[in-house]
């Protein structure tokens, strides 16, 4: 089959955007894709996508379901990503029917920790330092090279700290890799950060490219807990992680919204952690705080219309309510000048993201 991989021009109104995944992420680019006018179609493996309540149209199916892929991909007149694990090929299965972006290129690095951290380092890009592992052996050889401790990681399904271990010896290398029965890893150095920051930007089809201003990301137990903007950064080092981000995307030739993690050390010093290559957490505080957020900026962005404007008017933080925080909604609503979002899953459980509250104040000079 030919791929209708390039638009033939901005998307108009009305037209459909089927987006894989039916988390907050995905509710959340439902919403903006609505105010612009647009339909969206979820396509989700889970019955309770708290993304469905919000869609014009959604399938349950799993993402190697190819009849289920090959109806949605009729349905719609663009396919984005929600998360980045869709599986390779499901993504170029679509990617043959109905324009994709970001492109695949773009999710098969960012799902697998020692493609995307060769990728960045490729790009003259500080990461931590890194080994491959795929044995015991290989595990603490990668330790003695790198000294500890370091952080071993399974190369893919990681994220908010799953997957990983903090390792303090060769023996303790080894067995941890053990422990993750055996599937391949890396090994990383610890860095000894001041603290955590992100760049969430945009390229459009056309090349052009915009940033929001970078937020300190605070985590607890692996979970994003608190974005805050303006971060503590120096004016030369904020330009400095907008440059990174920019490279990254221009070497992925990326269209949408894409989330790079960053590690900030006590002189500025920047390293990247990863690359989300979609809307990101710590992006969130855009709702409230910038003319656009980086929801109406990704749609925006695949559709192949202009960027918006990604000034922020107002300092923010934002701050995720996790499990069972969310039973004090109605606390939660009396918060002045605060943007409070309820995701509406039905199920809560300790760790899991069930809304967010951005609280807003004048901005600082
Ligand atoms: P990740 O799943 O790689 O995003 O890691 C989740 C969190 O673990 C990061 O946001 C950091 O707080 C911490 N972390 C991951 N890798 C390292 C590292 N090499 N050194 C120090 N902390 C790390």
């Amino acid at each position: 089959m030919s791929a209708p991989s390039i638009l033939s021009g901005p998307l108009p109104p009305g037209s459909t955007i089927g987006i894989l995944g039916g988390g907050q992420l995905g509710r959340m680019l439902a919403l903006a894709a609505a105010r612009l006018g647009f339909k969206t179609h979820i396509y989700s493996d889970e019955t309770e996508s708290c993304a469905f309540n919000v869609a014009r149209a959604r399938t349950r199916a799993c993402y190697d379901d190819e009849q289920a892929l090959g109806t949605f991909a009729a349905a719609c007149d663009l396919v984005t990503f929600e998360f980045e694990n869709v599986p390779d090929r499901t993504a170029h299965y679509l990617a043959d029917r109905v324009p994709v972006a970001p492109e695949p290129r773009a999710l098969s690095i960012a799902q697998d920790r020692f493609l995307e951290k060769s990728f960045i380092a490729g790009l003259g890009i500080a990461t931590a330092t890194f080994r491959n592992v795929a044995s015991q052996t290989d595990a603490a050889e990668a330790f003695r090279a790198l000294g500890g401790p370091a952080v071993l990681k399974t190369r893919t399904l990681g994220y908010n700290g799953k997957g990983q271990r903090i390792v303090r010896s060769t023996e303790e290398a080894a067995r941890a890799y053990a422990e993750h029965q055996g599937v391949p890893a890396i090994l990383e150095k610890f860095v000894d950060f001041a603290f955590e920051a992100s760049i969430v930007a945009a390229r459009g089809r056309d090349g052009s490219f915009l940033a929001y201003d970078p937020p300190k990301n605070e985590h607890e137990n692996h979970i994003l807990r608190r974005s805050t903007v303006p971060a503590p950064l120096s004016g030369a080092v904020a330009d400095e992680a907008v440059g990174i981000a920019r490279r990254i995307a221009e070497a992925l030739d990326y269209v949408g919204v894409l989330g790079v993690e960053l590690f900030i050390g006590r002189n500025g010093e920047i390293a990247v952690n990863e690359i989300a290559p979609r809307v990101h957490n710590s992006g969130h505080w855009t709702i409230e705080a910038c003319v656009v957020s980086q929801f109406e900026q990704h749609i925006r962005a695949v559709a192949g219309w202009p960027l918006g404007d990604a000034r922020r008017h107002s300092d923010a933080v934002m701050q995720n309510i996790i499990g069972a925080e969310v039973e004090d909604w109605l606390a939660l609503a009396h918060a002045p000048e605060a943007g409070l979002h309820i995701y509406g899953k039905r199920v809560v459980r300790p760790g899991r993201k069930m809304g967010h509250i951005t609280r807003l104040s004048s901005r600082s000079p």
